[in-house]
């Protein structure tokens, strides 16, 4: 049913022509296009999601290039969801690709993230990972969350009322504002990280980061998943 440009993963049985369809039919909304988030888009790209929104405000610069491989030294100054967005036309037309040229935040996390299926958050700040939490968890949208602090990296799965929330995982206090360092490599291992749980909860099948913090130090070369505790009080998701 499919051409032969999903013949390889339609081979894994979990997938089969049920699986493809069932990617071609979901939507997925990527929150931040750098690092992170230019890999996760590629992956989901590739593996033939019929819908992906892409929500940043920022442009880019020249240090974004080190790691954000979807953007070119002309796409210097422009649009990140802009310059992603033409490249992933390019990469798989079939596609539906939506650019929202915004930050999330409190005014208009709830409309965007309402219109997708699953939520890839692929941001540097905490601030705004805590108002996507509170977001999803109010409107029960999974979402997969990933952070990069040089060699090491972290991605969690979010089932809201299933799974702990990212505020019993660190709380709801923000941490000063910091700029943390990146290095490609650790940045997309992290980012293929995050989508392959995106594709295993639109097959339907186990995520094993639901509920379970991955820890990776690439300097030993260690992965480490580790239960997050539910907390009964947590002011997000707690008694719901
Ligand atoms: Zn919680």
């Amino acid at each position: 049913m499919y051409s032969d440009r999903y013949s390889r993963q339609i081979m894994i049985p979990e997938f089969g022509d049920d699986g493809q369809e069932k990617l071609t039919d979901s939507s997925v909304l990527i929150i931040g296009a750098g690092g992170l988030g230019t890999t996760l888009m590629y992956h989901l790209a590739a593996a033939g999601i019929g819908t992906i929104g892409i929500a940043d405000h920022d442009i880019v610069s020249a240090s974004n290039l080190n790691r954000q491989y979807i953007h070119f030294e002309d796409d210097i100054g422009s649009l990140k969801v802009i310059s992603a967005s033409r490249k992933l036309r390019q990469f798989n037309s079939s596609l539906n690709i939506i650019p929202h040229a915004t930050a999330i935040n409190k005014d208009n996390a709830y409309e965007i993230i309402s219109q997708y299926d699953i939520v890839a958050l692929a941001v540097d700040n905490a601030q705004a990972r805590m108002i996507v939490n509170e977001a999803c968890v109010e409107l029960g949208k999974p979402f997969v969350d990933g952070g990069i602090n040089g060699f090491i990296g972290t991605s969690v799965f979010v089932n809201p009322h299933e799974t702990p929330c990212l505020a019993c995982l660190y709380g709801t206090e923000l941490p000063p504002e910091e700029r943390f360092s990146s290095l490609s490599s650790v940045v997309g291992t992290i980012a293929s990280i995050e989508a392959t749980s995106v594709i295993q909860y639109l097959l339907g099948i186990d995520i094993p980061l639901s509920g379970k913090l991955l820890y990776y130090d690439a300097k030993e070369a260690l992965f480490e998943r580790i239960p997050i505790e539910h907390k009964a009080d947590c002011p997000i998701c707690g008694n719901k």
